[in-house]
């Protein structure tokens, strides 16, 4: 049942008449629990209280899966918008953005071409862009993206999902480059020839990528909820010495928020991932998807 309702969601979060939807009405059905609004001042409002709590934050505004150029054009100035505020506001912050938002699926060089204009005003302001990892099908493309633009940026990081089998070869070889990147699970619905179609393994394969990778020279992002595996990672962090700056904890915005303040009182660096803006729909789908207990939000929203 669990895994009908997640293939169900998941489906859902491609429907484009449901998202062009979406958009028109504004947040709802309790999807404000997940996301910090529709504007910029929104999200820095809930930036600057995440700082004041003592986290660091990854803001995103919402978008991906853009056919249309000039669609993908404001996007990226709203990307570049994003960073300003940022930095006009003085926030502990960096960007997270997905490749597709910004003209993947229109063109590779569209894309570069909104990549360099968004890490030239990052430079500028000294802040970090992290590329989201998409579905499958866009993983090498935005592996090849990610290694060209980070011979010429520093702050750039990526994504790599331990659903993939392919991840852990990923991990070695951005170890070795000494990159940094966020681990994660992985969002997408993805057929078994690609990823482990077992969360078991899933679990195991995240381990092994974090052991991999902790020790590399590059920033570990840690980005999960999953209790075992952070307290994994605390001892493995607390064993082999590793350096305050060389990891960090990731949640997302409005999820165990007790667990993401716990690690703060213990010490931890934590960064929250928080998405704004009015392209929620899919965004929220993959919350719902993943933990479909979720829905009671929607049921309390519909009613609210
Ligand atoms: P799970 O085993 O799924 O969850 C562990 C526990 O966390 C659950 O038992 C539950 O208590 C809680 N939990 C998890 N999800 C929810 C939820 N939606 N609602 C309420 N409670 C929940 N995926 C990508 O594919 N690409 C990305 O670029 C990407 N970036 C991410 C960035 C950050 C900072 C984080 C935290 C996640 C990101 N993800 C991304 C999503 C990730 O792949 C997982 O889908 C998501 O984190 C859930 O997996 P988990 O590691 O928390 O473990």
């Amino acid at each position: 049942m669990e895994e009908a309702l997640r293939s169900f969601f998941l489906q859902l979060a491609k429907n484009q008449s449901m998202n062009s939807w979406a958009k028109r009405y504004g947040l709802r059905f309790g999807a404000n629990r997940f996301v910090a609004g529709e504007t910029i001042e929104s999200a820095i409002a809930a930036v600057q209280a995440l700082n004041n709590a003592g986290m660091a934050v990854t803001l995103d505004h919402l978008g991906e899966f853009v056919a249309d150029e000039s669609e993908a054009r404001d996007s990226a100035d709203f990307c570049v918008r994003t960073l300003d505020a940022i930095h006009d506001a003085k926030a502990e912050a960096s960007l997270s953005l997905k490749l597709t938002q910004i003209g993947l699926d229109i063109s590779k060089e569209l894309c570069l071409e909104n990549m360099h204009m968004i890490l030239d005003t990052a430079k500028k302001h000294d802040l970090w862009v992290n590329i989201d990892m998409e579905d499958f099908e866009r993983c090498q493309v935005t592996l090849d993206i990610f290694s060209t633009l980070s011979q010429s940026y520093e702050k750039v990081q990526t994504v790599i999902q331990a659903y993939l089998y392919r991840s852990l070869d990923d991990v070695k070889a951005l170890a070795e480059a000494n990159v940094s990147i966020r681990l994660v699970k992985g969002a997408y619905k993805e057929p078994e020839t690609v990823a482990f179609p077992d969360k078991a393994d899933v679990d195991a394969n995240y381990i092994k990528m974090l052991e991999l990778h902790l020790p590399s020279a590059g920033l570990t992002s840690i980005a999960t909820h999953d209790e075992h595996i952070i307290e994994h990672a605390k001892k493995f962090i607390a064993q082999h010495h590793i350096s305050r700056d060389k990891y960090e904890f990731q949640m997302l915005f409005g999820i165990r928020n007790n667990l993401q303040q716990q690690l703060v009182d213990e010490g931890y660096p934590v960064r929250i991932y928080v998405p704004y803006g009015d392209d929620w729909y899919g965004y929220f789908m993959r919350r719902l998807a993943e933990r479909p207990a979720n829905v009671s939000f929607v049921v309390r929203g519909v009613f609210n």
